[in-house]
């Protein structure tokens, strides 16, 4: 996998250039999310630490960027990217070479320390995630790692508040029967009157999880949840469109590259890479007979997902 990939379409973002700082053969992460859409979690680590080598990030930085017809520039991917520990210096590097605003995707189990919130200020948005506000959820919903406390995170989070001036758009993933349960709604809810982020992006299963029973809510169960959440809460929407123009790239490459860093949809492909819905088609079929990528159902959806 690469370390630039995309553009992507994102429901929160618009069409968004992604770096991904975490090693392409296993995901690193603090936490294991049930919802997880890269797969389970095997190895969770608090470490900051160089996960790929920092020659190797400037380099495609400066390949790739400046970039003509995204949105944003975003620090996301396979994993968590403040365990990086040279993401600030990434920031100050393409903000060096261009004016794009840079999105940093975190799930701020680590917001608790200078050093990240350090590296975290230099961005234009940050979106972190805060999936529960007591312990016993978030170990049920998120499976940290054993050194982790949410109200720790919550501490750190409301620290981060203080001091910075960018935008801050919160995400909350909500699981049936897991945190839609109205104590642990109330405990968010008071969680977020101390936070204040600029926005609150309610989300739910979308994609194929890690765990099959982490199941969604139906959009009328989240429109519900977002009246008691305030007016900066919002229920993500979808992906925007575009009528864009393939590059000359190897598509078969680019929709494989896709598909490794998350489960995608055939309409993903076509807006993502601005192609045809039948040779979107062929590429797909292709794959599948190679056995690169697979089928799977999920919520009715076929999603096309890495062979493994
Ligand atoms: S959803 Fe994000 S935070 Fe949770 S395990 Fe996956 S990569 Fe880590």
């Amino acid at each position: 996998m690469s370390i630039v990939f995309g553009p992507v379409p994102s429901r929160r973002l618009g069409y968004s250039l992604g770096i991904d700082l975490l090693p392409p053969d296993h995901k690193l992460c603090t936490l294991d999310c049930i919802y997880c859409q890269v797969g389970c979690t095997y190895a969770k680590s608090l470490k900051r630490g160089l996960p790929v080598p920092t020659a190797e990030v400037n380099r495609a930085i400066d390949e790739n960027l400046p970039k003509n017809g995204i949105d944003v520039v975003s620090f996301s991917g396979s994993g968590e990217p403040t365990l990086h520990r040279d993401l600030g210096q990434f920031i100050d590097r393409v903000k060096n070479r261009c004016r794009t605003p840079v999105v940093v995707i975190t799930n701020a189990t680590l917001i608790d320390r200078p050093d990240v919130r350090h590296d975290l200020a230099k961005a234009d948005i940050v979106v972190p995630s805060l999936d529960a506000a007591t312990q016993t959820m978030f170990e049920k919903l998120d499976r940290p790692h054993a050194g982790l406390r949410v109200d720790r995170i919550i501490d750190g989070l409301e620290e981060f508040r203080r001091e910075y001036p960018g935008k801050i758009f919160l995400e909350i993933m909500l699981v049936k029967g897991y945190n839609d349960d109205p104590a642990e709604l109330m405990a968010l809810r008071r969680a977020m009157d101390r936070l204040r982020p600029d926005k609150i992006h309610l989300n739910t299963v979308v994609r194929p999880p890690a765990e099959e029973y982490a199941q969604a809510l139906s959009p009328a169960e989240l429109e519900r949840i977002a009246q008691m959440f305030g007016p900066a809460a919002s229920v993500a929407g979808p992906p925007p469109t575009a009528n864009r123009s393939p590059d000359d790239d190897d598509l078969e490459t680019r929709v494989l590259e896709m598909i490794r860093r998350r489960s995608v949809t055939l309409e993903d492909i076509t807006k993502s890479l601005g192609l045809h819905k039948i040779v979107a088609t062929k590429i797909v079929e292709k794959l599948i007979a190679e056995k690169n990528i697979k089928r799977v159902v999920h919520g009715g959806v076929i999603y096309f997902r890495e062979f493994y």
